[in-house]
């Protein structure tokens, strides 16, 4: 009798254990969420390249894109083929090379706006 009540409460203190656990991951995961979609991606970066093609993946590639230009005066938001991100993204585009693109990322294609 006595090992069953130990096993019973050995079995209740596992289950509770768990459960807390479970709902620990489940609040940090949810308050990650909140911090703003856009914020998180960022720092994710803009190189999820899935979907493209090999010569879209290519492109990126010759033409030397880097999520971070090493001149900020050569960003990407600052190319006249830039197209700037959605409301609460954090990557956009390029009229060139496709894929997400950083807005102060830069490639060797950069054009100034006019
Ligand atoms: S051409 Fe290059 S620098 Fe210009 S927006 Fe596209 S990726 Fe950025």
């Amino acid at each position: 009798m006595r090992d069953q009540l130990s096993r019973r409460g050995f079995i209740q203190k596992t289950v509770s254990v768990g459960a807390l656990t479970i709902g620990t991951a489940a609040l940090v995961s949810a308050c990650g969420k909140k911090e703003g979609g856009g914020e998180a991606k960022a720092a994710a970066g803009c190189n999820d390249l899935t979907g493209l093609s090999d010569a879209d993946k290519g492109m990126r590639t010759s033409n030397k894109y880097v999520d971070k230009a090493a001149d900020a005066k050569k960003a990407c938001d600052l190319c006249a083929l830039y197209k700037a991100a959605a409301a609460g993204a954090a990557c956009g585009g390029c009229s060139v090379i496709k894929g997400p693109i950083a807005p102060k990322g830069s490639c060797n294609l950069f054009a100034p706006k006019a």
